[in-house]
């Protein structure tokens, strides 16, 4: 069987970690065996995603000897077990700046909502807000106005300190479609947009050699089978070099930190019984659920 270079590594069902290839997934968690051990206190970079590169082989050799289950019959779970942080630019397409400013359901007279990420600068999300396409957005505030955001994810493979952007690509490790649900109001984005279930990764990592350039990916997400968002990572106001360079002169970035890099114009109120659809070119696409809680 040939495998390209091309590598699409997802987790599934019981935090199995799959190779997928087209629309099947060979079982390659044998792999997992050659992290090493670590001991109490331990490190917050993501132990996978640390050790990917020198793993590359062993993944491709274990997928070798598995055999393939069809995508279709496996749940997807986010393809970064342990993020020691999800950083998120909250305004980064001019155009959703536009409609931010001009809706006051949106910014409620928060200053902060209505200026472009250059003065706002980033916000965390609680890393138990995270989930897989699988595991469904479960709505907690029914009566709050919840909405979708998707957004190009980026994961760093290299511990990161003040890197420019000329070398940011550099330290990414690969890309995932990244959902930022998002309650609207007056609240502190960190509160707001950390809710369980509130962060969606997936359906899988592209790995960086694969996407060499994240600067031209068309993304886009429908619900119940309407288009709300559509528009290409080369509108962002900072591109992923120019994030990685603002993240990393603030933060020290590690092996399996996320950076939601901003999500463009058309978000909208999802509930319970939605489903919901993204694609970004290259990555993938996925499906996910809007359940009541
Ligand atoms: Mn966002």
């Amino acid at each position: 069987m040939y495998y390209p270079l091309l590598m699409r590594l997802c987790q599934f069902d019981e935090n199995r970690l799959g190779l997928v290839e087209n629309e099947t997934i060979r079982d390659v968690t044998s792999v997992l065996d050659k992290l090493p051990s670590r001991r109490y206190p331990f490190p917050q970079d993501d132990v996978f995603i640390a050790m990917l590169p020198s793993l590359r082989d062993a993944i491709v050799s274990a997928a070798r000897s598995s055999s393939a289950k069809r995508l279709s019959d496996v749940r997807l779970l986010s393809p970064v077990a342990n993020p020691g942080k999800v950083m998120g630019a909250p305004v980064n397409y001019q155009k959703h700046l536009n409609e931010v400013t001009a809706d006051p359901n949106l910014h409620h007279q928060n200053k902060a909502h209505m200026q472009a990420i250059h003065q706002s600068g980033f916000f965390l999300k609680a890393n138990s807000s995270m989930v897989g396409p699988s595991q469904s957005v479960v709505i907690r505030h029914p009566d709050r106005r919840t909405d979708e955001e998707v957004e190009l994810a980026v994961v760093i493979g290299r511990r990161a300190q003040a890197v420019p952007a000329a070398e940011a690509l550099e330290y990414v490790a690969g890309y995932c479609i990244g959902l930022d649900i998002s309650i609207r109001g007056p609240e502190e984005r960190s509160l707001r947009k950390s809710v369980d279930t509130y962060t969606v990764l997936g359906p899988w990592l592209v790995t960086a050699d694969e996407l060499a350039d994240p600067s031209h990916l068309d993304l886009q997400i429908s619900v119940n089978g309407e288009l709300r968002q559509k528009a290409n990572t080369r509108d962002l106001i900072l591109g992923i070099p120019e994030l990685i360079e603002f993240a990393s002169s603030f933060y020290t970035l590690l092996p399996g930190d996320v950076l939601l890099s901003g999500t463009p114009e058309g978000v909208g109120p999802i509930q319970p019984g939605d489903v919901m659809h993204a694609i970004i070119e290259h990555v993938g696409e996925m499906t996910v659920h809007v359940r009541a809680a």
